[in-house]
């Protein structure tokens, strides 16, 4: 068998979860559980994660969750796409994110059994979804008047990535589109709960900081004290040596300066290693760390491994998780972990650990 594997640590989650916790002991938790776990897995995830709700996109991943007995409050982030599915949404107890002035048309016509919780959200700066604090006051109305809506909980979503000033500057626009309004409160991504206390709110939306990646450039997952949920392991298939001149893969992007030996690990782009990952990139080979050189290719990348001389034919790479982050090797290839993560290829068997 191919030797690519992804390892989910369990007890990554839970201790996460925690550290989430501890950042914000008032509020209550959304584990933010879309992209299948941000590439863990659905049910895998949720299972692992004691957290009090969880969002996520897919009407159909809500659906399969509440198939499978799943009873906490789940929130759809984008809401509804069509009046079709909120009888689905009061049928399962479904919380909507109400973002757009179409949206309230729908649930004011809507006929509904039952009625539902909804997220209001406000542009705060994002501009992505959300009504704009013009539109704010006059939408809470009018879902404040709607006979298929039991009750608002105000959001906004941060665009800052650094947890800086710009993230307060966003929480005092929030207040004032929602000023005056005693309603629930949810804002805070992974980056507010680190760094934004007063974007704590009622309840925080945490994604990334549960999968133990970092959400800033500028410190580390270790160094905030989370733990990699998974861990993507492969190993060495062949080892060479190479002679000064010799170049290496598709392009020859990498030339040995000196006699040399390398290695070939199995995995590559569409195992969801970033194929821009390029020489120098961080890697773990035989416990040691290493780098990558030349170009990744779709089953394979190549790895230095001179100062390693144990190293052989079937040593054990590790490529992300342990030992050298997804944030490491997504910042050497010009990305960010999130991606990374949920990037991972289909064919990579995953397992628990
Ligand atoms: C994805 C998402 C989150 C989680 O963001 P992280 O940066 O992963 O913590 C929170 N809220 C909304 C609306 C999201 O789309």
């Amino acid at each position: 068998m191919r030797p690519i594997a992804a390892r989910i640590h369990l007890s990554a989650f839970r201790h996460n979860l925690a550290v989430v916790r501890r950042h914000a002991p008032k509020s209550r938790v959304w584990a933010v559980v879309k992209a299948d776990a941000y590439g863990h897995g659905l049910k895998r995830a949720v299972r692992a994660l004691d957290a009090e709700g969880l969002a996520l996109l897919e009407l159909e991943g809500a659906l399969a969750l509440r198939a499978a007995g799943e009873r906490r409050p789940m929130l759809l982030l984008e809401g509804f796409f069509s009046a079709r599915e909120l009888p689905a949404f009061a049928e399962h107890d479904l919380t909507p994110v109400v973002h757009s002035l179409d949206q309230v048309s729908m649930l004011e016509k809507a006929r509904l059994d039952s009625r539902l919780g909804v997220y209001l959200k406000a542009n705060t700066g994002m501009n992505r979804l959300g009504l704009n604090p013009a539109e704010f006051r006059g939408a809470l109305a009018r879902l404040q008047a709607c006979r298929s809506v039991a009750g608002v909980t105000l959001m906004t979503h941060f665009a800052d990535t650094e947890g800086g000033t710009r993230m307060r500057d966003q929480c005092v626009i929030f207040d004032a589109a929602s000023a005056g309004s005693r309603l629930p409160r949810s804002l805070a991504n992974s980056a507010a709960i680190l760094r934004c206390p007063e974007a704590h709110g009622d309840w925080v939306r945490p994604g990334i900081m549960l999968y133990g990646c970092s959400p800033f450039a500028d410190a580390s997952a270790e160094s905030l004290g989370l733990k990699p949920a998974m861990t993507l392991v492969s190993e060495i298939i062949a080892v060479r040596e190479l002679a000064a001149g010799d170049s290496v893969g598709y392009g020859w992007t990498f030339t040995a300066p000196a006699p040399m030996r390398i290695g070939v690990v199995a995995c590559g782009y569409a195992d969801g290693y970033p194929r821009h990952a390029p020489t120098g990139t961080p890697i773990v080979v035989a416990g040691k760390r290493t780098r990558t050189v030349g170009r990744v290719s779709m089953d394979m990348l190549f790895v230095d491994l001179s100062g390693i001389a144990n190293a052989s034919v079937g040593s054990n790479v590790i490529l992300w998780g342990e030992h050298v982050s997804a944030d490491e090797v997504a910042a050497a290839a010009g990305t960010v972990s999130y991606e990374l993560l949920c990037g991972l290829g289909g064919r990579v068997p995953v397992s628990e650990i």
